[in-house]
């Protein structure tokens, strides 16, 4: 694995452009050579997605090991290592992608290739892929094999990144593990008025000023509190009860400040200005001021419903246009499933005690596409413990990025533990 890794982060597959053709190849050889099919699909001859499988004995349910071959760009200047080197120390693997995600892909295929060298016959199809473009996603990746080759990476169950974390809340062990996202749900605010010079404001009616008083309301407003199905079983585990909305941040923070921060945006949708423009030059006072808005939404709540909510917030006494933009994501899976009880079996034998906590991811995964195309129920966990979470959040798209070995090993066990108990 260390040398299969090693490799595949010397493959520079930095999106863009990508070049994730050279990274799916090197994966078929090694896979090929395991005795796995292997198909590579391409949307353009340079940005392969590579799909490989054990077929199953028949109707039984198929399983996914999901992960993409891009990653984001390397400085070197900021490296100790060229970041594509594919340094092997004594316990870690390091360069540009070990941790999101080739390490995770490495694994992956070392996993299935394990089990297909000892004649696994899963119940349905164990498949793995090794997909483009998911650092910037202009469809050249998972969202284009289910549209254009869904006979391809159709599955039940798919385990993907986003996960994996351990949680250490006042001594007792728990395991994050993403089974849902929010949904991205963008708005832009036009303010309109009447442009003049700006050496005489009296005569003209400034956009910009008012749009201002627009964008303090959407900062002041509150929303209130609720509890999803996730956040439920999060606080069923934690402190034993479900305390009332109004109250769960408060009873988080007594037993974790971590977990108080990690908790609350996933009670109600946030909405966040990012952007403002109006007038191109100094002296004409702008008769047009445009906001956007990021703005996430939970689970299962759409741009139609929370419009009123947005009016609402903005008031009546200025006019205003609102549109919103593509919305993104939004998409979540059941925990009652068989790779749930995966997940709580793995944990439970890794670590006596041990609970796995469902979150809503506040981003966007790849998890989406498999769900919306094909209901398939995926979960963003590949566990990890000898590198920390908070070493693991500063390593990740930054400089010096590397995956500890022994992790590598816990994670190819997870994946060997799920084949057996989803489709053994
Ligand atoms: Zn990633």
């Amino acid at each position: 694995m260390t040398d299969l890794l090693s490799r595949l982060i010397q493959v520079d597959t930095t999106n863009p452009p990508g070049n994730e053709t050279a990274a799916a190849e090197l994966l078929r050889d090694y896979l090929q050579t395991n005795g796995l099919q292997c198909e590579l699909y391409a949307r353009v001859p340079e940005r392969a997605n590579l799909v490989a499988r054990i077929s199953g004995r028949g109707e039984g349910p198929s399983l996914l090991f999901l992960g993409h071959t891009d990653v984001v760009l390397a400085d070197p200047a900021e490296w100790s290592v060229p970041p594509f080197s594919g340094t092997v120390t004594q316990d870690e693997v390091w360069g540009r992608g070990a941790l999101d995600m080739k390490g995770h892909v490495a694994a992956n295929a070392v996993a299935i290739a394990s089990l297909a060298r000892e004649g696994f016959e899963p119940a349905g199809d164990l498949i793995f892929a090794a997909t483009a473009d998911e650092e910037v996603g202009d469809d050249f990746g998972l969202s284009w094999l289910c549209s254009e080759h869904p006979d391809a990476i159709r599955c039940d169950y798919a385990v993907n990144e986003g996960g994996g974390d351990p949680l250490r809340v006042g001594g007792d062990p728990y395991w994050i593990v993403a089974t849902a996202e929010k949904l991205t749900a963008p708005f832009n605010v036009r303010v309109h008025g009447r442009s003049g010079h700006a050496s005489m404001p009296g005569i003209a009616d400034n956009a910009l000023v008012k749009a201002a008083r627009l964008v303090e309301r959407i900062a002041a407003y509150r929303p209130e509190p609720q509890i999803q199905l996730e956040v439920e079983v999060f606080l069923r585990a934690l402190l034993g009860e479900l305390p009332p909305p109004g109250d769960v941040v408060a009873r988080a923070r007594e037993r974790d400040a971590t977990v108080a921060e990690l908790i609350e945006p996933l009670l109600a949708p946030t909405f966040a200005p990012t952007m403002i423009s109006a007038s191109r030059k100094r002296n004409v006072i702008p008769a047009l001021c445009e906001i956007v808005v990021d703005c996430r939404l939970l689970p299962g709540q759409t741009p139609a419903e929370i419009e009123p909510v947005v009016r609402g917030i903005l008031g009546t006494d200025i006019p205003y246009d609102l549109e919103f933009l593509k919305a993104e994501g939004g998409t979540r899976s059941s925990l009652e499933t068989p790779l749930w009880s995966a997940v709580e079996s793995f944990v439970a034998e890794l670590e006596p005690g041990a609970l796995p906590v469902p979150v809503i991811c506040a981003g966007f995964t790849d998890s989406h596409w498999l769900r919306e195309a094909f209901g398939t129920v995926a979960y963003g966990f590949f566990p990890y413990r000898t590198m920390t979470p908070e070493l693991a959040a500063t390593l990740i798209h930054s400089a010096d990025e590397r995956v500890p070995v022994s992790d590598l090993e816990l994670g190819v066990d997870w994946l060997r533990h799920a084949a057996h108990a989803v489709c053994g």
